[in-house]
């Protein structure tokens, strides 16, 4: 391990954090068990974070809201930024012009945790990726633990699982862009699309601050990727660990991939088959590249392939993406994590028709161009609501009658009257939920508390 800080060199040192979220919350709980200073400064007014300061005040922390003043601060000698603040923040800015380090959470954290590090990113698929591997893991009898953006900052669990001896850990872009030492063991990166571009402002800059993820690592680690995508290979060319190229038409040697129906590694000069597409527990092509990913990292980490095969099959998969949430005459499914075209498409991909599609809310902008050929094939009516309902009939009105169902309630209800048995109503928004909901989980959790009143009735 190459860290920045010991633990004793952190002790009495005045450490800022930007951000009483809940990774700056995580960050501030560990540097303070590890005997930091730590002050705390969020530009949220009090009023709207009052669990992050009942939290700041048990650790005795100094703090501060309404704005990054930081008066009676001392000056840090690192600071830790919470992903959701821009490299180009004033306060972040002032930081560096003085030569201050600046970190990102899962940094701090890795250089107190000591087990096998295996970190996974991407534009879609991180989480279910992430569990499906800490499954594999787990059933395999290894003491895994899932954590970063899957809901528990890698800083809690280095706290709260310190003998964990496997890390599978969802890491996003961001929280790239302010490493310094992290190193994975083994590293995924599941794909790269147009997704939050408005940050990393061209798709070059967006692919850099994803290959990030392999800077740190060395010859023994291992890199799973992409194998087919040219942005992907124009990045990747000089990292240094051993590459496991992904593929979804073939396997070649020293890859992974799908054939003659099945998932296969071929990591050694020795092909083994891993498991038959028709045995995978979760839908869709989207699931399959999932699923090779999780098999090659667990693979090289010396899982045999009939454990592989078993922690797989025994997946039960992920809330609000593709779940099925009931069942009469009509599957409902919940696909509420569907928050851009690219993941609309999968869903469209991995969906049976007929379907009756719920699309809208917060619209990114992104062309449904990508979409039409299999709304055409597959979705026999469109339901929109919120802010992008209009785009999408003005898009793919052509194709398929649209109903203007303004609320996601009004969409239900629609479905619930008006679809005949052995549709599939989708909740698939390709869109953000913020226009309605404070989050896609809430949106999620609200089709689903409809559904179940549907199907009970
Ligand atoms: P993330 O954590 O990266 O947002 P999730 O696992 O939560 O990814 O999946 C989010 C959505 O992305 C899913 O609803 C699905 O539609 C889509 N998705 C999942 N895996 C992939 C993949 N490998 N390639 C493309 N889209 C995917």
């Amino acid at each position: 391990m190459n860290s920045v800080y010991s633990v004793e060199e952190l002790r009495k040192v005045p450490v800022w954090v930007l951000g009483a979220g809940k990774s700056g919350l995580a960050a501030t709980r560990l540097l303070v068990e590890m005997g930091a200073e730590v002050f705390v400064s969020d530009i949220r007014p009090a009023g709207d974070i009052f669990d992050s300061i009942r939290e700041l005040e048990r650790l005795g922390v100094t703090y501060e809201t309404g704005g990054h003043q930081l008066k009676g601060f001392p000056i840090p000698q690192f600071a830790v930024v919470s992903p959701g603040i821009p490299s180009d923040a004033p306060v972040v800015a002032a930081l560096m012009q003085q030569g201050r380090p600046i970190f990102s959470e899962i940094e701090v954290a890795s250089w107190f945790y000591y087990g096998t590090l295996i970190a996974i990113t991407g534009s879609n698929g991180k989480t279910t990726t992430t569990l499906w591997t800490e499954h594999v893991l787990k059933s395999a009898g290894l003491e895994a633990v899932a954590a970063g953006n899957v809901g528990y900052p890698f800083c809690d669990m280095v706290l709260e699982n310190p003998k964990a001896t496997h890390a599978v850990v969802e890491v996003s872009s961001y929280q790239l862009e302010n490493i310094s030492t992290f190193r994975p063991h083994v590293s995924l990166l599941t794909n790269i699309s147009s997704d939050h571009l408005e940050r990393h402002k061209t798709m070059q800059g967006y692919a850099e601050a994803k290959a990030r993820i392999w800077m740190n690592q060395d010859v023994g680690d291992w890199a799973v990727l992409p194998g087919d995508d040219p942005l992907v290979a124009s990045v990747s060319v000089s990292t240094r660990p051993r590459k496991v190229p992904v593929f979804l038409d073939h396997c070649p040697s020293g890859g992974a991939g799908v054939e003659e129906g099945a998932l296969w590694l071929n990591l050694n000069t020795t092909r083994e088959r891993i498991i038959g597409l028709d045995e995978l527990p979760l839908p869709g092509r989207h699931n399959a590249a999932n699923a090779i990913a999780a098999s090659a990292a667990c693979r090289v980490l010396q899982l045999k392939p009939e454990e592989i095969r078993a922690g797989l099959r025994s997946f039960t998969g992920v809330q609000h993406r593709l779940e099925v949430v009931g069942q009469n005459g009509r599957i409902w499914v919940n696909d509420s994590k569907s928050t851009n075209v690219d993941s609309l498409k999968v869903a469209l991909e991995a969906t049976q028709g007929p379907i009756w599609l719920i699309a809208g809310g917060k619209d990114k902008g992104a062309p449904y161009e990508p979409i039409r050929e299999l709304v055409r094939e597959r979705v026999s009516r469109l339901l929109l609501i919120g802010e992008g309902a209009k785009r999408f009939e003005d898009e793919l009105g052509d194709l398929v009658p649209c109903e203007q169902c303004s609320t996601l309630d009004n969409a239900v209800r629609y479905a619930a009257k008006e679809a005949t048995i052995g549709t599939t109503v989708l909740l698939s928004p390709g869109c953000a939920s913020f226009d309605q909901f404070s989050n896609f989980e809430q949106r999620g959790d609200r089709f689903t508390e409809l559904v179940r009143e549907v199907v009970r009735r």
